[in-house]
């Protein structure tokens, strides 16, 4: 009777433990949704009053406006410009983090979306002085062929991309590389730049996170395109990881199932 007694006594307790975990994990889940409904909402809330901003910056330029003025408007127009770009990453963190937001699934040519990236950050890449070169994905057509969403995918090499050229001095080189391996296409950014310390890297996925190197600081950001670089490749069922070595470079890859492989879920 006492070995019976003391088993129910156990029983009773894992019980008790499974009921505070799962209520745990409903108050987590609550402050969550918290979290991301508010994010959507001050985002959506900033962009209207933030265009009417931007439309009267850019019609008070067309004026001719005395020395003074124009300095005052060129500070204000950064500032404004800075903002959106964050309510913007703000925005499609909230959209890609919330799971009721469905994906998107139709065939994205990886190597398409990487010429248009390349199309766009090739003339910042080139001012500064950083010689961008691509490699991989010639052999096969359709090789570098993945479902998904072509906005999300092009934000998240886009993300990478330009990551790579704004963390390397001038002189530097920045390789995309992209390849099919079997199920899989495997997208590498590869820099020659500052590099991010171990301790740093640990927390270089998370919304917000910056570095704690005084040189990487010196450049401009919001702490959210790796963010957002994780939760895109997430929801497409791939993976992302990042090798680094400080001062002397860094290398993004991301692997996605390619279009028809298994792996991707269901659509919601
Ligand atoms: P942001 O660039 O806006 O600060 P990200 O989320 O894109 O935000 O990156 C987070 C941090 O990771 C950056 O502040 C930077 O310190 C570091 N980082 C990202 N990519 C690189 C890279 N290619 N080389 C060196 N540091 C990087």
């Amino acid at each position: 009777a006492l070995e019976i007694g003391h088993d129910l006594g156990a029983a009773l307790m894992t019980v008790r433990a499974l009921e505070s975990e799962r209520a745990l994990v409903r108050e987590l889940k609550r402050l969550e949704d918290y979290r991301s409904q508010l994010i959507a909402t001050l985002s959506h809330e900033l962009r209207t009053p933030l265009a009417v901003i931007l439309g009267n910056l850019e019609l008070l330029g067309e004026l001719d406006l005395d020395d003074g003025a124009a300095r005052h408007h060129r500070a204000m127009s950064r500032g404004a410009g800075r903002m959106n770009k964050v309510v913007d990453d703000l925005l499609l963190l909230a959209q890609v983090g919330d799971p009721r937001h469905p994906l998107v699934r139709i065939p994205v040519d990886l190597g398409r979306t990487a010429a248009d990236v390349l199309g766009l950050i090739g003339s910042t890449a080139e001012a500064k002085g950083v010689r961008i070169r691509r490699q991989g994905g010639e052999a096969v057509p359709a090789a570098l062929v993945v479902d998904g969403d072509p906005v999300e995918l092009d934000r998240m090499l886009s993300n990478l991309v330009s990551n790579a050229v704004k963390y390397t001095p001038a002189g530097g080189v920045v390789t995309i590389d992209l390849q099919r391996d079997g199920e899989a296409v495997v997208v590498r950014v590869v820099d020659d730049g500052l590099g991010i310390s171990e301790e740093d890297q640990a927390g270089l996925f998370r919304a917000f996170f910056r570095t704690t190197n005084p040189a990487a600081l010196r450049e401009q950001g919001t702490g959210l395109g790796l963010a957002i670089v994780a939760t895109v490749v997430e929801r497409h069922a791939g993976t992302v990881r990042v090798t680094s070595t400080l001062g002397s470079g860094t290398t993004f890859t991301v692997r996605l199932p390619a279009a028809g492989a298994p792996g991707l879920p269901e659509t919601r």
